[in-house]
């Protein structure tokens, strides 16, 4: 599936201490009503939930670093989910030995500070994230059935 896309507007902020990030990202799509997007940011939290997909299984196992990291890179899209913006990001965290640890952004990772950007697209008709039945994950964006 392949879908053409133009800029809409873009959104620049940083979150602040102790917010939650996947939320925090999420309400600033919903207050500006972005349906379609994509996130980047970079900053810090001062600890992390991550989780790895369970390929197998078709279920996340999530990973609890209860540690301050550094948010080397964030990197996701924004879609549809039942009528609310969902966000799929996957990040990678830096140690205090530069040391890396990655994974998909899970709720409960606490910001320590977060810079980013979202970029709204928006599309002649509307989208929204579907699942595929092959691997049991959603896919953006999905025409609308
Ligand atoms: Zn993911």
């Amino acid at each position: 599936m392949n879908v053409e896309a133009t800029d809409g507007r873009k959104f620049l902020g940083w979150l602040s201490l102790g917010s939650d990030l996947l939320a925090s990202l999420e309400q600033i799509c919903e207050s500006q009503k972005i349906k379609l997007g994509e996130v980047r940011a970079i900053g810090a939290v001062g600890h992390a939930r991550l989780a790895h997909y369970d390929q197998i299984g078709q279920k996340y196992k999530y990973i609890d670093l209860r540690k301050p990291l550094n948010i080397l890179s964030l990197m996701g899209n924004i879609s549809l989910q039942n009528g609310k913006p969902y966000i799929h990001a996957h990040l990678i965290l830096g140690d205090d030995q530069g040391q890396v640890i990655g994974g998909h952004l899970a709720p409960g990772t606490s910001v320590f500070v977060c810079e980013y950007v979202i970029q709204e697209y928006l599309t002649a008709e509307p989208l929204v994230g579907q699942k595929d039945q092959a691997t049991g994950l959603y896919f953006w964006p999905g025409k609308q059935f």
